[in-house]
């Protein structure tokens, strides 16, 4: 759309919503006003605008404003501009393929709307907003309050109803903003309609303008965040945040794909500090995805001691071949590919490709969860995967393409020292206080919500450290189920008496010189928990007894060459068997 006899002016004064009083050749002149909205934030005392000269000698005022300079920004506040910018577009072959009507100023049922189309054999109606509201890259609807835009969005969900096809366009009459948004502050109402009329199937559609003072076109879309601007808002001072306090870290030096991997498996479930060492000693032992690939199981294991959750690194070890047989060795590059890998689902695969590859996708993990829930407001219960998977999806359109992983790094960050759990989150250190749902309306204690999980099975066992004058009993755990391929004390269910400790010794052919009972232990997994009593057992030599899959070693030989899962730690230390690194772990 092209304006003909433009001339630059200077704003003085808005005596009413129709004219204006600028400056243009050196005199004050009384302009018409081609916008009645309030744009309060446009027309300034100082500001240029451009002026189009009337062709009608019969106008009172010869002069149109039809666009206006605000900082570096030109905004076109024509407000008939709108409706024939998205005519032209359409006739242009956008949006639609095959169009063979359009028809402006439409009336169905109580409503006039702007066009009407026929398009790919559908009838479609479309109503077109002008957007000049503009904060920092956001833009908002309504400028002022509007029942009529209300009513349009429920008479378009209607017609949704009655078998039409229905659209609102959001003109921007600008270039370069970041986000569109429902404007709650001056039209609540209007914002819970477009939501409505969104939920019932009309399409919202947002798209900005290339703008200068003689022509304006349709150029590109704009993200709609119908609700939760928030999460459009948050992407700058996260960023900027994490750059200025993000924590010293290994993994996040030279981070490729196969150490992030790495240290991401390693830091589920486990403490950073309780990490560090594991992922030193994991990398200097198997560098590369082919020494992953080729290491034994006992030596991948022994490297996860302490960790726990064995079925991670064995996994990880599957996938590592996968790479080297499907990818030939080189880890792959694309979200799909890497969400193909044996153990990685949607958080490992987004951490991937956003911090070694800066691709734009999400990576949601509890610590994410709790910020996106406290900065929206919500109280959806983040135990629930479809509240995750909305969460990624949210995520997914608000990531910079530019700091894809500073960004979902941030999120994390902001997570683990800010934004912490147990209602007690650091606000004044956070950077997104200012847009915060949950701080603002005094909910951080509230949010999140998070169901309980299923109450675990108690299994009540006894540990007995057979020993002679040299050797300790340990065997090799069943290769599936919990802790498999590991290696334990021996252990029976129920808590045994003294004497019932006697009898099962001569069962299995061990003459007990001595029998001491230990401390109790408990030990905690995911969905069980051992409520342990221990015995410590002097025989006379242990290669005597007729027990199957027993294994006898020294001390510290069992320290350096088998995995013991930290469930026996107490054991452990009364067998005086030193382990490589201590630390945390479950499975
Ligand atoms: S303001 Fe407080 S509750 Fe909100 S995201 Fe920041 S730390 Fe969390």
């Amino acid at each position: 759309m092209k304006y003909e006899h433009i001339e630059p002016g200077i704003f003085h004064s808005r005596p009413n919503r129709f004219i204006a009083k600028v400056e243009t050749g050196g005199r004050e002149e009384t302009v018409h006003v081609k916008n009645t909205g309030r744009c309060r934030e446009l027309l300034v005392p100082g500001a240029k605008v451009y002026l189009e000269r009337s062709g009608n000698p019969d106008r009172k005022t010869k002069w149109d404003l039809i666009a206006v300079e605000k900082g570096e920004r030109m905004i076109n506040m024509d407000s008939q501009a709108p409706n024939v910018l998205v005519k032209e577009w359409l006739e242009a072959g956008n949006l639609f393929c095959d169009l063979t009507r359009i028809r402006p100023e439409y009336t169905y049922g109580n409503s006039r709307f702007d066009l009407y189309v026929e398009a790919d054999g559908q009838k479609i109606l479309m109503e077109v907003k002008g957007v000049t509201l503009e904060e920092d890259g956001r833009v908002r609807f309504p400028d002022a309050p509007s029942d009529r835009a209300v009513k349009h969005m429920e008479e378009l969900k209607e017609a949704v109803k009655n078998g039409y096809q229905a659209y609102v366009f959001f003109v921007i009459q600008m270039k370069g903003v970041r986000f569109f948004t429902p404007n709650t502050d001056t039209h609540p109402e209007f914002a819970r309609a477009l939501k409505e009329a969104a939920d019932g199937g009309v399409q919202v559609l947002a798209y900005d303008c290339l703008v200068s003072p003689e022509e304006v076109h349709i150029a590109d879309p704009v993200p709609v965040a119908l609700e939760n601007p928030a999460l459009y808002e948050m992407a700058d001072p996260l960023v900027g945040w994490y750059r200025e306090h993000k924590r010293d870290l290994p993994w996040r030096k030279d981070p490729d794909a196969y150490r992030v991997w790495v240290s991401e498996i390693m830091l589920q479930q486990t403490r950073v500090e309780a990490v560090k060492p594991y992922y030193e000693r994991f990398l200097k032992k198997l560098p590369t995805v082919r020494d992953l690939a080729d290491a034994e199981e006992d030596v991948l294991l022994k490297l996860w001691e302490g960790l726990g959750y064995y079925n991670r690194v064995r996994n990880m070890q599957k996938a590592a071949r996968q790479i080297v047989v499907d990818f030939g060795g080189k880890f792959p590059e694309t979200y799909e590919e890497i969400c193909s890998l044996k153990g990685i689902g949607s958080y490992t695969a987004g951490a991937i490709s956003a911090f070694a590859y800066g691709l734009p996708r999400p990576a949601v993990d509890g610590n994410v969860l709790r910020v996106v829930m406290r900065l929206t407001g919500s109280h959806a219960d983040i135990m629930k995967q479809s509240v995750k998977r909305r969460v990624e999806e949210a995520l997914q359109e608000v990531i910079p393409k530019d700091a894809a992983s500073d960004f979902d790094q941030g999120l994390i960050e902001l997570g683990a020292i800010v934004c912490v759990p147990n209602g007690s989150p650091r606000c004044e250190e956070c950077p997104l206080a200012s847009i915060c749902e949950a701080r603002k309306q005094g909910l951080t204690g509230e949010i999140p919500v998070k169901s309980k999980a299923k109450a675990r099975r108690i299994e009540n066992r006894t540990v007995l450290l057979f020993k002679d004058h040299k050797e300790l009993a340990v065997r090799k755990r069943p290769g599936r189920g919990l802790l498999a391929g590991l290696y334990e004390f021996p252990n029976v269910e129920g808590h045994l008496t003294m004497d019932e400790v006697t009898a099962y010794c001569k069962e299995i052919g061990l003459a007990p010189v001595r029998v001491r009972p230990l401390e109790k232990a408990k030990h905690i997994f995911s969905h069980i928990e051992w409520h342990m009593t221990g015995y410590e057992v002097l025989v006379d030599e242990l290669e005597k007894t007729n027990e199957k899959g027993f294994l006898f070693a020294l001390p510290e030989e069992i320290g350096k060459k088998y995995s013991i899962p930290s469930a026996f730690e107490v054991y452990v230390r009364h067998a005086g068997i030193e382990k490589g690194i201590g630390g945390q772990e479950n499975v």
